[in-house]
């Protein structure tokens, strides 16, 4: 059973745990007050922009049509620079996916899918009150053989030392739940940067059930205990990417660092 802080918090998602375990003080901004961003970051709008754009053409949506109208929502000739130059790696991915499906046989695709379940890991709808952990799959196939493949869009850097299913833990269990005749999920990211896709071991049905669904609860217990103390501020690298942080006294601190000043020297 979950803990009280941790079912006060809820429905929980990914990204939600990350920013409890990584400050505090964001996650009351962000999930507890709910203060409007005052910032938001252009990684954030064009790595928005690059998933909706993926989202259209993957739906059938002609590839020069899709990027135009996503391109012309961005704010600044800067950032849709940025974005023209992640769209060129679109038609080698949907033809990369193209192959892949002709190859396998495809039951059903899943574009931008949500899925959310309750506290017992049992299938609510997303916008539940009862739902306790919930997230959206960017990209999915079922197959035939009851396998299913997950795809997640990435176009920030490669964090060293995590694995592909640390990345995708929460989706896996968040499928494992819905569709639970599968035996075996493949795991991919999708580096739109690089214009790759590395795909991880492929993760059985047992293991899912034995180790990422217990290993997803304790995170959540984890960040729920992370967030108990109130908004403690936890300045690290991560604050060059938070929204907030023009009203944070300890970004300050972070990055403009007092330099000692002794008349004697001079
Ligand atoms: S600027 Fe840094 S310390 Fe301040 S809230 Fe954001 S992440 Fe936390």
């Amino acid at each position: 059973m979950p803990s009280t802080r941790a079912l006060i918090h809820a429905p929980w998602s990914a990204s939600k745990v990350s920013t409890a375990l990584r400050c505090p003080r964001l996650f009351h901004w962000k999930y507890i007050e709910k203060i409007k961003e005052p910032e938001v970051m252009p990684e954030a709008r064009i790595g928005k922009a690059i998933h909706k754009a993926l989202e259209l053409v993957l739906m059938g949506t002609p590839q020069e049509e899709a990027t135009a109208t996503v391109r012309a929502e961005l704010p600044s000739e800067t950032e849709q620079l940025r974005y023209d130059r992640l769209c060129v790696g679109i038609p080698a991915f949907t033809s990369r996916i193209g192959q892949f499906r002709n190859r396998r046989r495809v039951s059903r695709q899943l574009v931008e899918y949500s899925l959310a379940v309750r506290e017992d890991l049992s299938v609510t709808q997303f916008y539940s009150g009862d739902a306790y952990y919930r997230g959206v799959i960017d990209l999915g196939y079922l197959f035939s053989d009851d396998a299913l493949a997950l795809i997640d869009h990435k176009t920030g850097a490669r964090l060293p030392g995590t694995s592909i299913t640390d990345q995708l833990e929460g989706y896996v269990v968040l499928a494992a739940a819905a569709f639970r005749h599968v035996r075996t999920f493949w795991l991919g990211v999708h580096w739109v940067s690089e214009r790759a896709v590395e795909w991880g071991t492929p993760v059985r049905a047992e293991t899912v059930i034995d180790e990422l669904m217990p290993d997803l609860l304790d995170n959540i217990e984890a960040a729920a205990l992370a967030v108990d103390d109130g908004p403690r501020p936890n300045p690290g690298p991560w604050c060059d990417r938070c929204s907030y942080r023009d009203r944070c006294p300890a970004s300050k601190e972070l990055r403009y660092e007092p330099v000692e000043y002794h008349e004697d020297e001079d």
